[in-house]
């Protein structure tokens, strides 16, 4: 092996060695101080020992079990990217490698995904070049489970944008802005939870506005579904979201007493539930500073952000209410002026509010006492109201500060947009409720659009190039869409009408109307229905779904609180009234005086799911996988039963089947030509012909069979690697 720095070597061996087919190994590979190695085995040593670069290769195709001993070999290695065709595979190391500089960035500019080894840098490049030359609006979508990488991989592609492309003369900062909402988005909307000390509660689109130059110009964040269940509870381990913490940790003394906080988070109820106080990876202190400064870079004004803090800490202090039982049973609440102060709103009418409801009932107006129990989780539905829409007033205030302006909006006429996905994989925890319900939802729907894009553009490939071929089976999930979104039919529809009735409804007749209307169905199964004839045992409060990527178990204990979401009216009251701007601007008073019941959270989630879809449909798609190697978080280690979990789930066998049922490579003529003509006596060293003859020509004194290979209109395909291995090991030999 012989070690050579970047530069003109670099260039040269690029020169020497144009790699226009994924090669088994490229002859360079990168090493972690970003020097460029040259690797002098032979193709098939090298082979074995660092797998191959893009699973099409791979000679046993149908193998899980190469599949992943591919994904093995190059994860020691170091390689941790490797591709499915376009489609980019990544798993997470869990360490920092040296493959990010900016150096490596320019590496990857305006070069093809053959010639150089595989990156998430390749993939952003890519997008950005198809989008401009084609003039077509493109998406990246970004899957995996949580842990597995896709947040990081989405900062990586954001920052080699703001780092090559040009800038705009009149948003210079535009880079800035939109690398900087990261910080603040992840402060207010991450969490440590087992899988990941830094997991994103929220599912985010974000797109990204060039104007025609190729500058990016603006930038646009859609969130969905944040957990905000997390504000009152969070599991053993688990903390609540970052933002506690660092306002403890990092705000200066002042800032705290103003805001009545002590810095031990253990004094708050709603941070001691986790028991988990401190992450050793997390740094609260530092990202405290971050934030603040990422705000002011975004535009907040102190007053602003003032106003925010007031907000998350009397979410803090709401937690630490002391609730009572009176003697008549009534529940009173220690006044606790702090809250009152915090949310702008008047004291009285909030400790009201806390403790009383409000009925209608035949015109008139009655007020009844909470009981001790309905009175706390009122005060939860409060601190869950205020912390979730205060998220979202932050997202749309950084959507502002990145919007287009006007003074650039002509420049950005005839530019096109990249978008983002980075949200929630699909996941199975041990108790699933409807947070993983609407998660799961989420990729069945994902999964629709993947099989629908993926096997539509193979297919207009070889119509284009005038090319007969078969379908390739593959299980369609829509039957799993429907049975979840259709309506008056799906799960979702049937939960509204349950919450919805009046009376009796609750959680089991919830389950008995879903067993009642679904029974029969085949991806619906409950402990009644089942019969004990399921492998796993059921309770019977669950229900259970056959998911594309597998079986999930759902107990159905608060499906309709959450699905309801609601906040009695006499709270939404006095918040409308709140002087803190942020709030008022939260609970708005329409909200009361409309006595339209407003949307359901599934039914708000699945229709915010299908314009999500329509934009992503709009979109030219490119694929990031990203995989999770091991639970402990720990770099080296490669857990195999995970990894081929999430192989499964992920589709990625059915996605190499797909590739490769029809033909494992396609190369345009000239390419193809250019780079095997050496093999024979009429090619080269120049073929003067139709590049079609020359092609031809050239694979018939190679020897490849009809049923190898067809020419199409401008490439050509070939069915099998085998075949371009030998054509490789042949180049090799010369
Ligand atoms: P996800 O968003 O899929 O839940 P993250 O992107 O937050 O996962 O990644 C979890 C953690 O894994 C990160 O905080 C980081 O420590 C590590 N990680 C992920 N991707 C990389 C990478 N490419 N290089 C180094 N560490 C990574
Ligand atoms: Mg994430």
């Amino acid at each position: 092996t012989v070690t050579t720095s970047t530069g003109v070597l670099t260039r040269l061996i690029q020169i020497m060695f144009p790699l226009y087919f994924s090669p088994a190994v490229s002859l360079q590979e990168v090493d972690v101080e970003g020097r460029v190695r040259l690797v002098m085995e032979s193709a098939l040593t090298a082979r074995d020992r660092v797998g191959v670069q893009d699973f099409v290769l791979l000679e046993n195709y149908n193998s899980e079990a190469a599949f992943i001993e591919n994904l093995r070999r190059r994860f020691r290695e170091n390689l941790i990217y490797t591709y499915i065709g376009s489609v980019l595979v990544s798993v997470n190391p869990y360490k920092e490698l040296e493959i990010y500089s900016k150096q490596q960035m320019e590496r990857y500019r305006g070069v093809s995904f053959y010639e150089i080894s595989p990156h998430i840098y390749a993939v952003s490049d890519n997008t950005y070049r198809a989008m401009r030359t084609e003039r077509k609006d493109q998406c990246i979508l970004i899957s995996g489970e949580s842990g597995a990488g896709k947040t990081e991989a989405s900062k990586k592609i954001l920052l080699y944008y703001a780092v090559t492309c040009p800038a705009n003369d009149h948003m210079a900062a535009l880079g800035d802005r939109l690398l900087q909402s990261n910080p603040v988005l992840e402060a207010f909307g991450n969490a440590k939870t087992l899988r990941n000390d830094n997991s994103s509660r929220f599912g985010k689109y974000m797109d990204v506005q060039f104007d025609f130059r190729g500058a990016p110009v603006g930038g646009h964040i859609l969130n969905y579904l944040l957990e905000k269940s997390r504000v009152v509870h969070q599991n053993h381990g688990e903390r609540n979201f970052h933002i506690f913490y660092q306002l403890l940790d990092g705000g200066d003394d002042d800032l705290l007493n103003t805001l009545g906080l002590d810095r031990n988070p253990q004094n708050y109820n709603y941070l001691v539930k986790g028991n988990c106080p401190r992450v050793s990876s997390i740094s609260d202190k530092n990202n405290w500073k971050v934030v603040m400064k990422a705000l002011s870079v975004i535009g907040f004004t102190e007053a602003e952000v003032q106003k925010l803090l007031n907000v998350i800490a009397s979410v803090l202090h709401l937690g630490n209410a002391q609730f009572g039982e009176g003697e008549e049973g009534e529940t009173y609440i220690t006044t606790e002026t702090q809250i009152a102060n915090l949310l702008g709103v008047d004291g009285s009418a909030l400790t009201e509010a806390l403790t009383h409801k409000k009925l209608t009932a035949k015109g008139e107006e009655m007020i009844s006492p909470l009981s001790f129990e309905q009175a706390m989780s009122a005060r939860d539905a409060l601190a869950k109201a205020v912390y979730g829409r205060t998220f979202t007033w932050l997202v749309e205030k950084l959507n502002q500060s990145l919007a287009l302006r006007d003074e650039i909006h002509h420049s950005s006429k005839g530019g096109s947009v990249i978008g983002l996905l980075d949200i929630y994989g699909f996941e199975v925890l041990q108790h699933n409720s409807f947070e993983q319900f609407c998660i799961n939802y989420c990729n069945e729907k994902l999964q629709q659009l993947f099989i629908e894009l993926t096997l539509r553009s193979e297919q207009e490939e070889y119509e284009t190039e005038g090319i007969a071929w078969e379908t390739v089976q593959y299980f369609d999930n829509k039957i799993i869409c429907d049975l979840i979104e259709e309506k008056h039919k799906g799960i979702i529809s049937i939960l509204d009408e349950e919450c919805l009735r009046p009376g009796e409804a609750c959680d089991i007749s919830f389950l008995e109307k879903l067993e009642d209307r679904l029974g029969g169905h085949p991806h619906f199964v409950t402990h009644k229905l089942a019969n004990g004839k399921t492998r796993r045992v059921m309770s019977r409060e669950e229900f259970r779904l056959l998911h594309y990527a597998g079986e999930v178990n759902y107990n159905v204990n608060g499906f309709l609180d959450k699905n309801n979401d609601s906040l009695s009216r006499n709270l939404k009251e006095v918040m409308c009234q709140s002087e803190n701007q942020i709030l008022s601007y939260c609970f708005r008073r329409e909200e009361v005086i409309d006595q339209k019941r407003s949307e359901m959270a599934a039914s708000q989630f699945k229709n915010s799911l299908m314009k999500l879809m329509e934009i992503l449909m709009s979109k030219e798609p490119s694929y990031v996988r990203c995989i999770k190697p091991n639970d402990a978080k720990q770099p080296g280690k490669f857990d195999e039963v995970l990894v081929r979990h999430q192989v499964k789930y992920l589709g990625l066998m059915e996605n190499l089947r797909v590739r490769r049922a029809g033909f494992a490579y396609r190369r345009r003529f000239e390419a193809f030509l250019q780079r095997y003509k050496p093999l024979c006596p009429e090619t080269w060293p120049n073929w003067h012909g139709r590049l079609v003859d020359g092609v031809s020509t050239l694979v018939n004194h190679l020897g490849y069979k009809p049923e190898e290979y067809k020419l199409g209109r401008s490439k050509i395909f070939i069915r099998f690697p085998k075949t371009l291995f030998t054509t490789e090991d042949m180049l090799e030999a010369k």
